[in-house]
């Protein structure tokens, strides 16, 4: 297998795990944090004192599984490598991405106010302000407006499949 294709396989492994990440991340978020893991999780949902709250050892957790994929990935040759390396890649990427917005953008803990100039991050932290307003749904965060408007869809089409109901009803 020559070099290029080595690369490509690499760049694409890479690519999809950053993208397989949300709905792994969402998962994780709504039914581990929210679930058996809301005892570390509820620091997230109540004021921080102090720089750092229980909740940041959940968000480090795959840092360390991803640089172990990428020391592993920097011994290995051709294929093995491409993969291993991307895996760490796509994993590292979106776990920066998650810092930077999350943590960064919404929770005010990184100096990257100017994303905000970017409707879709504004997009993303107002569905996640909804997160913490409820405690519950949207789970996931770069999804957090796709889910959004998916659950006012899903709602609209409830009232209106309840509306002629009631009418016959003569409510
Ligand atoms: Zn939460
Ligand atoms: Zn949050």
């Amino acid at each position: 297998m020559n070099a290029i294709t080595v690369a490509a396989v690499g760049t694409a492994v890479g690519l999809t795990v950053a993208v397989a990440m949300e709905p792994w991340a969402r998962f994780l978020h709504g039914s581990v944090w929210h679930g058996a893991l809301w005892s570390v999780h509820r620091s997230h949902h109540t004021r921080r004192k102090g720089r750092f709250e229980t909740n940041d050892v959940l968000s480090a957790t795959h840092a360390p599984v991803a640089a172990l994929l990428i020391m592993i990935g920097c011994n290995l040759h051709g294929l093995g490598a491409a993969v291993t390396l991307g895996f760490g890649a796509g994993m590292t990427a979106f776990g920066v991405a998650y810092v930077v917005l999350h943590d960064g953008l919404v929770h005010g803990r990184l100096p990257v106010t100017f994303l905000n100039r970017l409707h879709f991050f504004r997009r993303i932290r107002d569905a996640h302000a909804v997160h913490h307003a409820r405690g519950s749904a949207p789970f996931g965060f770069f999804s957090g407006p796709r889910e959004l408007t998916r659950a006012r869809s899903r709602q609209q089409l409830a009232r209106e499949s309840y509306a002629p109901a009631r009418r016959r009803n003569g409510a």
